[in-house]
């Protein structure tokens, strides 16, 4: 079914394409992190494996006790990084990260196809609307957990601006009822009065 253009399915759309967009950049930058482990952790096991494999058949009788301790030492840290690797399953993670930062592609792209049909023809198309919400509800859900050093190590993105898609900007309240309360305003105020809730 369509519409006319409502300002509250419109605002309701750049909130979720702006939580959409964040979630996408957080699960891909997830991805990098537990990809980077994961290799890392593989390489130090395979090279540690194979420093240990080549002293297994050097002759031990002339060796030192230093250097028998030290392989030891190695073939216990290598044996560490292959199963603290396999416990943890970072190779494991990082794809599922990879699968729901997709989801989170896919569905921006059918929030913005709705933006852009908004802003050119006016209509909602509400059905569209309704399946946008459901499968932003379904990814949501099945979205691995952002560990927090992930989460909090980009500052928010600003949303863009309800009334005129411009990016918005932090601003703080100098009067009013929300006196010293933060919240969006457009970038092209006072041209733009557009105004958003920082949550
Ligand atoms: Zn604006």
């Amino acid at each position: 079914m369509s519409v006319p253009k409502s300002d509250q399915i419109q605002q309701t759309l750049f909130v979720w394409r702006d939580e959409v967009r964040s979630a996408r950049d957080n699960h891909y930058d997830c991805e990098r992190y537990f990809s980077q482990i994961d290799s890392v952790l593989k390489w130090a096991g395979i090279i540690l494996s194979a420093l240990v494999g080549t002293s297994v058949f050097a002759d031990f009788t002339g060796q030192s006790d230093a250097a028998k301790v030290s392989i030891g030492l190695l073939s216990f840290i290598a044996s560490g990084a292959m199963t603290l690797n396999t416990t943890l399953k970072y190779g494991e993670r990082a794809e599922k990260h990879r699968v729901s930062g997709a989801g989170f592609q896919a569905l921006l792209d059918d929030i913005e196809f709705q933006v852009d049909s908004i802003f050119k023809n006016n209509i909602i198309d509400t059905s569209k609307i309704e399946s946008i919400k459901e499968t932003k509800k379904k990814v949501t859900a099945d979205a691995p957990g952002i560990p927090d050093r992930i989460y909090h190590r980009k500052p928010k993105k600003a949303p863009h601006c309800p009334k005129c898609d411009s990016l918005m900007v932090l601003k703080t309240a100098k009067k009013g009822v929300n006196q010293g309360k933060q919240f969006w305003g457009c970038s092209r105020y006072p041209d733009c009065d557009g105004s958003l809730d920082y949550v």
